[in-house]
């Protein structure tokens, strides 16, 4: 039975709130906009239907108060509510107060999101679904003691991982036994200090891999399908910074096989909803499941673009319980895109936020542009929440043809008044290695060192 949504609360600020309102509106579905008490004036309070504050500057207190947006949903006759990426999109208990208020969670149920969301239960059930895992500790190590056995049976490199870790924190990579210690001691401690669970776990460092993920679809009736995949091996510190689709650099066999893995997975484990597989391929074109994200991603446009199909649009109509309202045979892939993410940051003070008005402020257009920004001239950037104001889409016949569109969209990109990341964008559209594609994951970081 279908139930149609009505209203939805987003429960999110910024660019991906203003993205999400934006389909609502595509879609005749009114909009709440949630907002602390500085966010104000920000966009996608001013172009929601309706508007509400939860609370004060620091996010504890507000964009992760979970029940006071749930009284907001509750206030306002929201009927579902849109977590979007970042704060509450993948907690679980959030998702079990939604089902709980019967509040459609625009997303995978609460079961879901706690079983994909600890790394460990989630490569244990991907091994179990026949997908190739990393090798390494079956669950969390304790001590140092134990890690050194570990690491001594898996041989190094190896990668220390936090278990409730994300934005790559709580990581390192550990090349020689001598190194194994301290490296242990301080991913606990950062992971303990950004996620308040100080539990890692050890995997086999795979060398020079390129990050490749897969997005799928899922109705409430058991039918998947994948929206093909993503290359995001330009990173910094294990942090994606630019994306694209498809992953043209990997072979079809493997892509192929990626794509049933995908699907396999999400069958295996009753997933609903828009998710994505992440997977690493070596050198050899050897793929490993690395994770499996519930929630929309920063990067969904470039597969948009690719598709024709609005992935936010799909949420909704799943929410509602519809059908999918295709087969794998009707998604074809047309030209290629790539993303940019424009941050407010101070390229030579080693990437630090960069807060102020903006003063003046040139958007890029023309064939083959998409931004989805939250930005205005006059728009006051403030230091208390993420740091990504714009992404930048560039949509082209093929690969080269997107870098050339970029290029040109980046140098027509004016934001006076802040410091931003543009210039560093520019500088990767330009890079051999990046225009060859022949970059990995730890390719920047090899040239920045
Ligand atoms: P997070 O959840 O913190 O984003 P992920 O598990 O998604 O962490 O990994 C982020 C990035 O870290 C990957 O894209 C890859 O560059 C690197 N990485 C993670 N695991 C490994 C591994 N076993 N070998 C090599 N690189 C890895």
């Amino acid at each position: 039975m279908i139930r149609p949504i009505k209203k939805v609360l987003v429960a999110n600020r910024g660019e991906i709130a203003v993205r999400i309102i934006r389909t609502l509106k595509d879609m005749g579905i009114r909009s709440v906009a949630i907002f602390s008490d500085v966010d104000r004036d920000s966009l996608h309070v001013q172009i929601a239907d309706e508007s509400i504050c939860i609370g004060p500057k620091n996010v504890k207190d507000s964009y992760l108060n979970k029940v006071q947006i749930i009284n907001a949903a509750l206030v306002t006759g929201a009927d579902a509510i849109h977590p979007g990426f970042g704060f509450l999109s993948e907690n679980s208990s959030f998702a079990k107060l939604c089902e709980i208020y019967e509040i459609k969670f625009i997303g995978p149920s609460s079961r879901l999101i706690s079983l994909m969301g600890d790394k460990e239960e989630a490569k244990r059930l991907m091994k179990e679904a026949g997908l190739p895992v990393v090798e390494g500790s079956e669950t969390v190590v304790e001590n140092i003691e134990l890690a050194k056995i570990i690491c001594e049976q898996i041989g190094y490199p190896i990668i220390i991982k936090a278990r409730s870790g994300g934005g790559g924190k709580g990581m390192r990579l550990v090349r020689e036994g001598q190194d194994l210690e301290s490296a242990f001691m301080s991913a606990r401690k950062e992971a303990e200090n950004a996620f308040g669970d100080k539990e890692v776990y050890i995997e086999k460092y795979i060398d020079d891999p390129r990050h490749i993920e897969v997005q799928i679809l899922a109705d409430e009736h058991g039918n998947v399908v994948h929206l093909g995949s993503r290359d995001c091996s330009i990173q910094m510190n294990h942090q994606k910074i630019i994306e694209e689709a498809p992953a043209t650099s990997i072979r079809d066999e493997t892509m192929n096989y990626l794509y049933d893995m995908a699907t396999r997975a999400a069958k295996y484990v009753g997933y609903t909803n828009a998710g994505t597989i992440e997977f690493l391929v070596d050198k050899d074109g050897k793929a490993y499941f690395m994770e499996m994200n519930t929630r929309i991603q920063v990067e969904h446009p470039v597969t948009e673009m690719i598709t024709g199909i609005d992935i936010i649009r799909e949420q909704i109509n799943i929410a509602s319980m519809e059908k999918l309202a295709y087969e794998q045979k009707d998604i074809t892939f047309t030209g290629h895109a790539i993303e940019c993410r424009i941050n407010a940051y101070d390229e030579d003070n080693n990437f630090m936020p960069s807060v102020g008005r903006i003063e003046g402020l040139n958007i890029p257009g023309g064939y083959g542009v998409r931004i989805d920004s939250s930005i205005y001239q006059g728009y006051m950037v403030l230091p208390f929440y993420d740091s990504m104001l714009v992404k930048l889409i560039a949509y082209g016949k093929d690969r080269k043809n997107a870098i050339d569109i970029m290029k040109r969209a980046l140098d027509e990109f004016v934001i006076d008044g802040i410091k931003t990341n543009i210039g560093f964008n520019k500088e990767i559209m330009r890079d051999e290695v990046f225009v060859a594609n022949e970059h990995t994951t730890s390719y920047l970081q090899g040239k920045r060192r």
